[in-house]
């Protein structure tokens, strides 16, 4: 373990929408930062389509993340793809990776969310053995063959409709009578599509198949055959590093006030893990930028 010998004024953790703004902004107030992100890209970079990012028209997910990568880059700011496992407050932030310790007298926290897990037997073991959670990375990999959906949002949507371009046929199995999540225009494509068949008021309870997926069973007792199965049930806040430096939650997600604010001093937040109402990039972005304005406000002053 080395330690940066560097102090930054700001270190941004989490390279998502939400991050990659906070960058941006905070490299036109001309401070000295460091952005540390696993997953350059973040989980936008997982969407097949975005058809409401303006000025981008129809984009998918992958390509609009590389355009905020690059404008990063451009700034000449690195990212490093580390994962931060600790974050200390002392008199200025210590965060520390398995590589290194990095040291800022203010942190922005924009870690997102991870996709959230069925909890049945065996998920882990056969995830990547016809189980993910991820339909525009593998989607491709189901070419004429059986795709099941698990979910009923607006990621279980549009898994589906993108798993309908390779595969032969694709399940959608959702615990409720209807669609009520989902924007309107995914759910009229689904509607649309002769390869989706929905099965409604059922839960996935158990997984089948030894080495590989090869179906699930239903609550209702049915079998289907499968050669694979996405998990699209919605994603669950990172917040364990806000945990270990006394940030509070709401709901489990990180209260933050207009400024981006949270109750430690110095220590702001921004994105998908905050308690704000529309978890999309555009509302990420705004965060980000918001975070990046108040942290560098409070280093002017010298705070
Ligand atoms: C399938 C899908 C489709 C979507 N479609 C749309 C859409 O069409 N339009 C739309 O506006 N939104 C869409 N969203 C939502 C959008 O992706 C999120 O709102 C947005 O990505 C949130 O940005 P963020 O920066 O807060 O977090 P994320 O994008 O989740 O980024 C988090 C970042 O933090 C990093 N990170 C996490 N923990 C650590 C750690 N310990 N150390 C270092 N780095 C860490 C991650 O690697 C990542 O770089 C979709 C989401 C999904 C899952």
């Amino acid at each position: 373990m080395t330690k940066d010998k560097k102090d930054y004024d700001l270190i941004i953790i989490g390279a998502g929408p939400a991050g990659l703004t906070a960058a941006i902004y905070a490299a036109r107030y001309k401070l000295n930062i460091l952005v540390i992100g696993q997953l350059p890209g973040g989980t936008a970079a997982e969407a097949s389509e975005i058809c409401n990012y303006p000025s981008e028209g129809k984009i998918s997910g992958m390509a609009l993340m590389q355009k905020m990568v690059k404008n990063v880059k451009d700034f000449c700011i690195e990212i490093k793809s580390e994962e931060v496992i600790k974050i200390c407050k002392k008199k200025i932030f210590e965060i520390q990776t398995k590589k290194a310790i990095y040291c800022g007298k203010k942190v922005i926290l924009a870690s997102g969310t991870k996709r959230r897990k069925l909890g049945l037997e065996r998920e882990g073991e056969l995830a990547g053995k016809g189980i993910s959670y991820c339909a525009t990375c593998d989607a491709g990999f189901y070419k004429d063959k059986i795709a099941g959906v698990v979910g009923g949002g607006n990621s279980a949507l549009t898994a589906a409709l993108l798993l309908s371009k390779f595969a032969k046929q694709v399940f959608i199995f959702y615990r409720h009578d209807k669609f009520t999540k989902p924007e309107p225009a995914w759910v009229e494509e689904v509607e649309k599509n002769k390869k989706i068949k929905k099965i409604f008021n059922v839960e996935v309870k158990k997984f089948l198949g030894v080495s590989k997926i090869k179906g699930v069973e239903l609550s209702n007792g049915e079998t289907v055959n499968l050669d694979g199965v996405f998990i699209e049930i919605g994603s669950v806040p990172s917040i364990e590093l806000a945990a270990q430096c006394g940030v509070t939650l709401e709901k489990n997600y990180i209260r933050v006030d207009k400024e981006q604010k949270t109750n430690v001093a110095g220590f702001f937040a921004a994105g998908d893990i905050t308690n704000n109402v529309l978890k999309q990039i555009i509302t990420a972005c705004a965060e980000g930028a918001i975070a990046a304005q108040s942290a560098y406000q409070e280093l002017v002053k010298g705070n």
